[in-house]
């Protein structure tokens, strides 16, 4: 999608700390971290938001967290990561292209604010 931020990320139309990569899947540094490890893992593909999921998504899906746990792996997360996807205005999503937050290297309260 041509406007979208994520997808000139993965692009490489704009620049990012790009961390892991594979065929269906990226996985880069937040810019605005909210603890020691914070990166997002977004399809190539453009969804919007999980709401726009289909069946034949159900793989990329998992693919996603295939990547989060490798990167967890890289960061040497032995203590324990949080993953997250932010669904619409009430969970503060800002960009519509999907994107797993992974969270780690500190203590994370629960439940999230
Ligand atoms: P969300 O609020 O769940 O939509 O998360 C969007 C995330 O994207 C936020 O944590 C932002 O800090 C992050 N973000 C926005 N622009 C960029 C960018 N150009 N590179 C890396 N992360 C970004
Ligand atoms: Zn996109």
């Amino acid at each position: 999608m041509s406007d979208c931020l994520f997808c000139k990320i993965a692009d490489g139309k704009i620049p990012a700390k790009i961390i892991a990569q594979n065929d269906h899947a990226l996985a880069f540094r937040d810019l605005n971290p909210q603890a020691p490890t914070h990166v997002l893992i977004i399809p190539r593909k453009h969804i919007a938001t999980l709401n726009d999921l289909t069946d034949g998504d159900a793989e990329l899906v998992g693919r996603l967290h295939l990547l989060a746990r490798q990167v967890a792996a890289d960061e040497q997360l032995n203590d324990g990561w949080r993953t997250v996807f932010n669904v619409g205005a009430h969970a503060g999503q800002t960009v519509f292209h999907i994107h797993l937050h992974l969270l780690g290297g500190r203590t994370l309260g629960w439940p999230p604010g």
